[in-house]
């Protein structure tokens, strides 16, 4: 069993990269040594902005195409970490960055699921209104009182 005063995992997690978040400036000088920024293509974007995005990406999945490069790029050489005067280790906030991408690249095509069903149940309420008033106009008179409840309902 888990003791009382034991801080669950992603709790402490969270805490870790809310600290480093807070705590980086975005200097860019873990960008400047890194060895992964020339391959990735990315060396021509100005290393602050760079970071910057990273950190966007840790935030809510959404981050500038120089960024995500870098994320993608790591190849753990650790160089970022030695760079850094704060105290922050850019490396662990790469990864959350390429986590923060597979979440917002798993939250899309639910969106859009949820977009298409609820699509179909407006589509499926039209129909099924547009039929009601057909009867109604032709005269069945079972149909009135149940459009008004549908009506009501829809208030
Ligand atoms: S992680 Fe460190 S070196 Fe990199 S931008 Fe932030 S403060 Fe500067």
């Amino acid at each position: 069993m888990q003791p009382m005063n034991e801080i669950p995992f992603e709790v402490a997690l969270g805490e870790r990269v809310e600290d480093m978040l807070d705590a980086c400036t975005r200097c860019g000088k873990c960008v400047e040594v890194c060895p992964s920024v020339k391959p990735a293509g990315i060396a021509d974007t100005r290393p602050e902005d760079i970071i910057g995005g990273i950190l966007d990406l840790v935030r809510t999945g959404d981050g500038g195409e120089a960024s995500r490069k870098w994320a993608a790029s790591c190849m753990l050489s650790g160089e970022c970490i030695k760079a850094c005067d704060y105290g922050v280790n850019p490396r662990f906030l790469l990864a959350m960055a390429r986590l923060g991408i597979a979440r917002a690249d798993n939250a899309l095509p639910e969106r859009r699921r949820q977009g298409v069903e609820r699509f179909r149940d407006v589509s499926r309420d039209v129909t099924m209104l547009s039929r009601l008033q057909l009867d109604a106009e032709a005269g069945d008179g079972r149909t009135q009182p149940l459009l008004r409840h549908l009506a009501a309902a829809r208030r």
